[in-house]
C-alpha cells in the first residue's frame, strides 16, 4: 500500500491527485492532505476521502477553522509544525508537492530529509534550489519523480537508455494562449485574456507564467537540474496539441517521446506508481480519426522570457531563486493591474542582471535572494 501525502490538495494538481488516489483503492491510501487557507474545502475533502492527518498551513487562519466539517477519522493540525509532522511521518510513504511557488520548498525539503518519494508538481523548488533538493535527496537516499508533465514525459523516455547516452531533451510548448502573436500585440494584455488558456485547466500563477512563457524558462531550469543536464542539451519546441509531452534524443539520433491526451492525472499517477504502470482514469488517444501533430520554433522576440531560462540554467547559482521570485513578484503584480504584461520578462530581466550572483550559494542565501528580489520587484 503507498500511503501518500498531499500538499496543496485543494488546487488542481491537489484534485487531480485525489482522483488518482480514488481510482487505485488496493494500490494508493491517502495519508493526509494541506492547504494554506482553503479550510473548507479541505474539510469537504477530509470528510470524503477519510485521510489520517489534515493541516491548515497558515497559521492566521486557525481561529476561523470549523473543525466538525472535517470528520472523525481525522486528525486536524495547523502551521509548518502540522506540515512537518505530516510529511515526516512514519506513516507517509510518498508526498506530492503540489503546492505553488518558492513556498513548496519547507514540504519538499523536510520530505527528502526523511528520505521519502517526492513527486514534485511544484517546479519552483527545483528552479530555486535545484543543486541542493538533488544533493539532499541523494545523500538520504529519498527520490525525486517529476510531476510536471513535460518532465514525466522525459523521465520516462530516459528508461528507454542511459544517463550518458542522452543527446539532448526537447520540452514541447502548447505555446500558451498567445502563440502566433508579436511583441507589439502583447504590450497591453489583460489579465483577463491572459487566464484563458487553451489546453490546460491550471491555477493563475501557472497560466500567467504559460502566456509569457516564463513557465517553460522555468521548465528548463527543472529539466537540467533533475537530469543532471547542460543547458545546451535542452531545446523548447512549440507544439500546440500538447499529445507529445516531451521528447528524450539519444546518441544514435532516436528520439524517444511520451504521447497522451493533455490530462495531469497520467504523469501524477506515474509519480506514485513508479517504476510500475497501472491502468489509468484518463481516456485514450484516439486514433480512429485524423489528426495531426504541429511542431514549430519558439518565437524568442515575443516571449523573451524563454531567453531567461536558458540563461539561468547555464549560470546556475542564485540566478534561479532571483528568477523565480523576481516572476512571482511581478505575476501578482500584473493581476493585480499594477504592471503591463511585456512588463513581467523585462522586470525579471532587469533584477536578475542586478542581482549579487554567487555560484554556489546554501540555502540560507537562497533565501535571502529571494527575499531581496521580491522587493525589489515590488518597487520597479
Ligand atoms: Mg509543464
Amino acid at each position: 500500500m503507498n500511503r501518500v501525502a498531499v500538499l496543496g490538495s485543494t488546487g488542481s494538481i491537489g484534485t487531480s491527485c485525489l482522483e488518482v488516489i480514488s481510482a487505485h483503492p488496493s494500490e494508493m491510501v491517502l495519508a493526509g492532505i494541506t492547504a494554506n487557507t482553503s479550510w473548507q474545502r479541505l474539510g469537504e475533502q477530509a470528510a470524503s476521502h477519510s485521510p489520517r492527518f489534515a493541516v491548515v498551513c497558515d497559521p492566521a487562519t486557525k481561529p476561523q477553522v470549523d473543525r466538525s466539517l472535517f470528520g472523525a477519522a481525522t486528525e486536524l493540525l495547523f502551521g509548518d509544525d502540522g506540515l512537518l509532522k505530516l510529511v515526516t511521518h512514519e506513516e507517509t510513504d510518498v508526498v506530492v508537492t503540489g503546492i505553488v511557488g518558492a513556498a513548496g520548498l519547507r514540504g519538499t525539503w523536510a520530505a527528502l530529509e526523511s528520505g521519502k518519494r517526492v513527486a514534485v508538481a511544484n517546479k519552483e523548488t527545483l528552479v530555486v534550489a535545484g543543486p541542493l533538493v538533488m544533493q539532499l535527496a541523494e545523500s538520504r537516499g529519498a527520490e525525486v519523480i517529476p510531476v510536471d508533465s513535460e518532465h514525466s514525459a522525459v523521465f520516462q523516455a530516459m528508461q528507454a537508455g542511459r544517463q550518458k547516452e542522452v543527446r539532448r531533451v526537447v520540452l514541447t510548448s502548447s505555446g500558451g494562449p498567445f502563440r502566433g502573436l508579436s511583441a507589439a500585440d502583447l504590450a497591453d494584455v489583460s489579465p483577463e485574456r491572459a487566464l484563458a488558456h487553451p489546453t490546460w485547466q491550471m491555477g493563475p500563477k501557472i497560466t500567467i507564467d504559460s502566456a509569457t512563457m516564463m513557465n517553460k524558462a522555468l521548465e528548463v531550469i527543472e529539466a537540467k537540474w533533475l537530469f543532471g543536464l547542460e543547458a545546451d542539451q535542452i531545446e523548447v519546441v512549440v507544439h500546440p496539441q500538447s499529445i507529445v509531452h516531451s521528447m528524450v534524443e539519444f546518441v544514435d539520433g532516436s528520439v524517444i517521446a511520451q504521447l497522451s491526451p493533455p490530462d495531469m492525472k497520467l504523469p501524477i499517477q506515474y509519480a506514485l506508481t513508479y517504476p510500475h504502470r497501472a491502468p489509468s482514469p484518463t481516456v485514450s488517444l484516439d486514433f480512429t480519426s485524423r489528426f495531426s501533430l504541429d511542431f514549430e520554433p519558439p518565437d524568442l522576440e515575443a516571449f523573451p522570457a524563454l531567453l531567461l531560462g536558458f540563461e539561468v540554467a547555464r549560470r546556475g547559482g542564485t540566478a534561479g531563486a532571483v528568477l523565480n521570485a523576481a516572476n512571482e513578484t511581478a505575476v501578482e503584480r500584473f493581476l493585480d493591474g499594477r504592471l503591463a504584461f511585456d512588463d513581467i520578462p523585462r522586470l525579471c530581466r532587469d533584477i536578475l542582471d542586478h542581482h549579487d550572483f554567487d555560484p554556489s550559494p546554501q540555502l540560507g542565501d537562497l533565501i535571502q535572494q529571494d527575499q531581496r528580489a521580491r522587493q525589489e520587484a515590488k518597487l520597479w
